[in-house]
């Protein structure tokens, strides 16, 4: 058994493939437009958002006269008006490892706007548990005991049954190995670290940042996404930066005015 922290890692982000803006913009008669966002997920939202009502320069629309000229103030008023359907374009992506699978049950379901790839225990043998523990074990040692004892017997169930089955004879076919294992995983505990990839749009970011550092969402939920929020909020600033964060037992609580645009 090992002890771990559920970790977050930002591995990916739509880029913007210059040739090709700027071959629109000369087609919709705008080559000279620029944008001072801080990265291309902020400025990809900008570009789909001009598009809508040609309003890369006052006057291409008669019906435009004034344009926002800045990145931030683009953006801030995408979210002010709630045109949340221009922020689902670009895609972030993230690896949750060392998570457990009761947390993963719970981002999942997080249906529109996302991309999952779950570590499969159907292949993965269980017999080196990850362990994170919630706050209200961590401090009852006799509790803390009690969930290692448990994980020590589970996973020693898993070596004695993979012994049982003969796994690791030679010549044991892939197919019935995965047959046993995912036989096996019934005996494993909900809270054993795996991994989930996770990519999403920033509307579904935002959705779920603000629901799941709720101080009513579960702790383990709670720390990864207050994880999430840190990175989003230092790489992404004009796309996050309206929010505000109250600290909750320790935890970060990420509130905005623009709720679920
Ligand atoms: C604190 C907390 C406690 C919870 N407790 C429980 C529990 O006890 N039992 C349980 O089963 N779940 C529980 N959940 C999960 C919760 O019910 C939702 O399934 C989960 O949070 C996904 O959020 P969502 O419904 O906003 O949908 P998402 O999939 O995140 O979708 C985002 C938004 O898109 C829209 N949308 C998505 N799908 C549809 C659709 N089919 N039709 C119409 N609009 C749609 C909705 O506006 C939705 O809010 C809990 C969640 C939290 C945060």
């Amino acid at each position: 058994m090992r002890k771990v922290e559920p970790q977050v890692y930002l591995i990916g982000e739509t880029r913007i493939i210059e040739e090709g803006l700027r071959a629109y913009l000369n087609h919709v008669g705008a080559p000279e437009w620029k944008s001072d966002a801080p990265t291309d997920i902020e400025r990809i939202i900008e570009v789909y958002g001009r598009l809508c009502y040609r309003s890369w320069k006052p006057g291409m629309n008669p019906n435009v006269l004034k344009v926002r000229k800045e990145n931030a103030e683009y953006i801030g008023n995408i979210l002010d008006v709630k045109h949340g359907s221009v922020i689902e374009h670009p895609v972030i992506n993230f690896i949750f490892a060392d998570v457990s699978r009761v947390f993963t049950h719970e981002l999942v379901r997080h249906r529109p706007g996302v991309a999952i790839s779950q570590e499969s225990l159907r292949f993965v043998r269980l017999d080196d548990l990850g362990q994170w523990l919630p706050t209200a074990i961590r401090e009852d040692e006799e509790a803390v005991e009690i969930f290692a004892q448990t994980f020590r017997e589970l996973e020693s169930l898993q070596v004695e049954l993979a012994e049982h089955f003969k796994l690791d004879d030679p010549g044991v076919p892939m197919h019935r190995k995965k047959v046993i294992t995912s036989a096996m995983r019934r005996l494993a505990p909900d809270g054993l670290a795996t991994t989930i990839g996770w990519s999403a749009n920033p509307r579904t970011i935002r959705w779920v940042l603000e629901a799941r550092t709720d101080k009513f969402a579960e702790e383990e939920i709670r720390l990864v996404f207050g994880k999430v929020g840190e990175i989003v909020t230092k790489r992404y600033p004009n796309l996050f930066g309206d929010y505000t964060i109250e600290m909750v037992d320790g935890l970060p609580w990420y509130k905005t005015e623009h709720s679920k645009v």
